[in-house]
């Protein structure tokens, strides 16, 4: 989506300190935008999370200025993917 925000000094409050809102709250800061990043549980809150993280997030994660953070937390490193079926058979990706 276009920005339709001409005055780069706007105020910004963004709802929600989620994947999303925090990446967004970082994005406007680079670029110079006063925003606050409001959140109503306390972190780190509890979540259902599978704690997988996709490949092609780390570009994003390295221009938010995160990525050494969240490699240097030591998280294993998956190569491959493994479907079993009831009958035993698997296949791999
Ligand atoms: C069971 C499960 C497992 C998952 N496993 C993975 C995984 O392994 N890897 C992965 O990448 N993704 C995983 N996901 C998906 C991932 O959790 C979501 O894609 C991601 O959390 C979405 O981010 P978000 O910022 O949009 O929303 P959320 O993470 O839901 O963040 C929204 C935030 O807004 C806050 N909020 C809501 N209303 C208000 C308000 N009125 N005022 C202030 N704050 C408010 C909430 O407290 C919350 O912190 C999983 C999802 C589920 C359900």
């Amino acid at each position: 989506m276009k920005s339709q925000i001409r005055n780069p000094k706007s105020k910004i409050v963004i709802a929600g300190a989620g994947p999303a809102g925090t990446s967004l709250a970082i994005r406007l800061a680079q670029k110079d935008f006063e925003v606050t990043l409001i959140e109503r549980e306390t972190f780190p809150r509890h979540k259902l999370c599978g704690e997988f993280i996709s490949p092609e997030c780390l570009a994003h994660f390295e221009d938010l200025g995160v990525l050494d953070n969240m490699l240097s937390a030591g998280g294993a490193r998956i190569t491959d993917t493994r479907f079993y079926a009831p009958s035993g058979l698997s296949f791999c990706v």
